[in-house]
């Protein structure tokens, strides 16, 4: 998962794109860029690592101009901390053209081959958006004449990538010189949502992956782009839109709703907050209808994202809520940190017991999801060793099965706990006493229930649905066998890591 902003404004964009972006960290922390529109001249920084350790007072200074878009990365499995693969990427033809990526094409392997046998680019990286980039490219150099940019040329490029191209995407791009240009894929699974603020000098425009952007940097939310809908805005604030694909559907991404997505966001209508209330709630049915004994004491969350769906299980079960762990919040999200041992350490550097809301008592904890377990199990032992009597554990979200392939990075199947385990075996994996997983029907009710309009969702890790349609057994055996290359290659890591803790330790 990736997060991604752009802008047209009517002074200097850098700072607000570096706080956009500081936004939408929580999207990826892998690496993060920023490119400006200054006339026809692009400046461009990127680097790994969290924004606030890429972007130096010097390298703000040189991102000059009133347009821009920005990028925070998060590594799919394989290609983490590949400074290479840090966004936004430039091509120098037609125009110049930058553009950043929130998603993952699932036919860039054949788009590669075209773009070198057919359209004679070169892709110097493993990344599916320098092939979205170079798709674009192509695109907009057969639509336009000399050095004219329009935005009918533009968005029959747009029109024609969407033919050539799967998968999921939510895309900022700049041509230089011309302007910003947006557009999401034809099934709307990953977010982009429009916004603008009124000055003194004209209309400023911005795009970016969640509406908290927005709202944090005074801009009032307009509306989602919609499936297939591209949108140009010219570097002086010329707004054009327009439907470029022939097909579409509106699914939105479900696991944006249950992890990923901050709860003060508002995706396609909904409001993530409420839709994490919905899932308590229908978790709490659930537990009732089919637990009616358990004898819970008190109902804590794991921080963060399961609290809204904790609270209200809480209250619709009439047990007390309490909060049972201290977070450090100066530790990275686990999931993004290379290889399984040093994930499983940092666990327990970030979350701790606090010992008096566990000693004695009968505890449900509630997660938005269990994906691995590691987290859960070093968890459970957690609660045990703070002298828990019996451990519960409640999962806002179905269990996990399948891998994602639209830009959520998901292990694979045989790494994913709930492959071919039942609740009561997933329990004593984790070493709880019992297990209780939300149903895909009630999270699909939760989500649809804070706007009535979107029917269906993008629930392929729990489904295995893809709806795409061009996933198949031969694409999840290859995604799994480039991922399981990329786990010897944690490992090799990880044992790296030991020497060196073992080696600090010597000294
Ligand atoms: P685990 O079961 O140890 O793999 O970790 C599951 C926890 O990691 C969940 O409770 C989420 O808070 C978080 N999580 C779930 N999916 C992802 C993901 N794709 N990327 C990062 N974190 C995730």
């Amino acid at each position: 998962m990736c997060g991604i902003i752009g802008l047209v404004a009517k002074t200097p964009v850098n700072q607000m794109l570096y706080d956009g972006l500081l936004i939408l960290q929580h999207r990826g922390q892998d690496a993060a860029g920023i490119v400006t529109m200054d006339g026809p001249r692009l400046h461009m920084h990127k680097g790994s690592g969290l924004v606030r350790d890429v972007f130096r007072t010097r390298n703000m200074r040189s991102l000059q101009g009133t347009t821009g878009i920005g990028h925070v990365r998060y590594p799919t499995a394989g290609s983490a901390s590949s400074l290479a693969e840090a966004q936004p990427f430039y091509v120098n033809s037609p125009f110049g053209i930058v553009l950043a990526h929130n998603g993952n094409l699932t036919n860039a392997d054949q788009l590669k081959q075209e773009m070198y046998l057919q359209d004679l680019r070169h892709i110097n990286t493993n990344s599916d958006s320098e092939v979205l980039l170079n798709v674009f490219a192509h695109e907009l150099q057969k639509q336009t004449r000399g050095d004219r940019v329009d935005a009918d040329a533009v968005f029959s490029a747009v029109a024609a990538v969407h033919k050539r191209i799967r998968g999921a995407y939510a895309v900022v791009s700049m041509i230089a010189g011309h302007g910003l240009v947006a557009f999401r894929d034809p099934n709307g699974i990953r977010p982009l949502v429009l916004g603008k603020a009124e000055t003194p000098q004209g209309t400023e425009y911005m795009l970016a992956s969640e509406s908290v952007t927005l709202d944090s940097l005074g801009f009032q939310p307009v509306r989602d782009v919609a499936p297939g809908e591209a949108v140009y805005i010219t570097q002086d604030g010329q707004f054009f839109n327009r439907q470029c694909a022939e097909n579409t559907a509106h699914t939105p991404c479900i696991f944006e709703f249950v992890y990923f997505a901050r709860s003060d966001s508002v995706i396609d209508g909904i409001s993530v907050h409420a839709s994490r209330l919905y899932m308590g709630e229908f978790l709490a049915d659930k537990i009732r209808q089919t637990m009616p004994n358990l004898d819970i004491d008190v109902v804590i969350p794991i921080p963060d994202t399961s609290r809204a769906s904790a609270l209200q299980l809480a209250n619709h079960l009439g047990l007390p809520y309490r909060e049972g762990f201290m977070k450090n919040r100066y530790i990275g999200r686990t999931f993004i940190m290379p290889g399984q041992a040093v994930r499983k350490k940092s666990v327990r550097q970030k979350l701790s017991p606090i010992a008096v809301e566990f000693k004695g008592k009968n505890v449900l904890l509630v997660d938005d999801s269990i994906v691995r377990g590691t987290t859960s199990r070093e968890i459970v032992q957690m609660v045990r060793e703070a002298g828990a009597l019996k451990v519960y554990f409640a999962s806002a979200a179905p269990p996990v099965r399948f891998p994602n392939v639209y830009g959520i990075d998901m292990p694979t199947r045989n790494e994913l706990l709930a492959t071919g385990r039942d609740a009561a075996a997933i329990a004593r994996e984790i070493g709880a006493d019992a297990v209780v997983y939300q149903d895909l029907e009630a999270l699909e009710a939760a989500v649809h229930r804070c706007n009535f309009d979107i029917k269906t969702f993008e629930t392929s890790c729990f489904s295995g649905k893809y709806i795409t349609g061009d996933i198949d057994e031969a694409y999840l055996a290859k995604i799994e066998s480039e991922r399981n290359d990329a786990a010897k290659a944690d490992k090799e890591r990880d044992l790296d890591f030991n020497i060196g803790v073992a080696e600090q330790n010597l000294i």
